[in-house]
């Protein structure tokens, strides 16, 4: 291979090695790629024997990503981090009225919205005035 597909760069390394990679703001290592790494970007062409097992890999940590995400204890953690208590929370979110409580009993899994505000405000608590206003 000739030059990077991503960035142009010249001569990427044909090896096998970690590549990180981010889902959601969550960061992981797919371990032993192999393929054409180029030093630039960072970028991979992966071997046509590699690309199975990569996009099982990254599947996997797909799922647990948004595992985690839909967890009780992330949800009631960011909660508690916002100072808001579960009814609270419903009133902000325009969850129903015992939504919160039921996220953080298990009980039910809140919709990809829900979690993405939840994700934004844990990074910029300052929004919260913004959704009281
Ligand atoms: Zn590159």
């Amino acid at each position: 291979m000739e030059k990077c597909p991503d960035c142009g760069a010249p001569d990427p390394v044909h090896d096998t090695h970690g590549v990180s990679y981010t889902y959601k703001d969550r960061h992981t290592t797919i371990p032993s790629v192999s393929g054409y790494h180029c030093v630039q970007c960072g970028g991979v062409a992966l071997d046509g024997a590699a690309v199975e097992r990569f996009d099982e890999l990254v599947a996997r940590f797909h799922r647990r990503v948004d595992g985690e995400l839909a967890d009780p204890a992330y949800i009631a953690a960011v909660r508690r981090r916002l100072r808001l208590d579960p009814s609270e929370a419903d009133d902000l979110f325009g969850t129903d009225t015992g939504a919160f409580a039921s996220y953080e009993a298990g009980k039910a899994t809140p919709h990809p919205s829900t979690i993405k505000l939840l994700q934004l405000l844990e990074r910029h608590p300052e929004l919260l005035d913004e959704l009281h206003g």
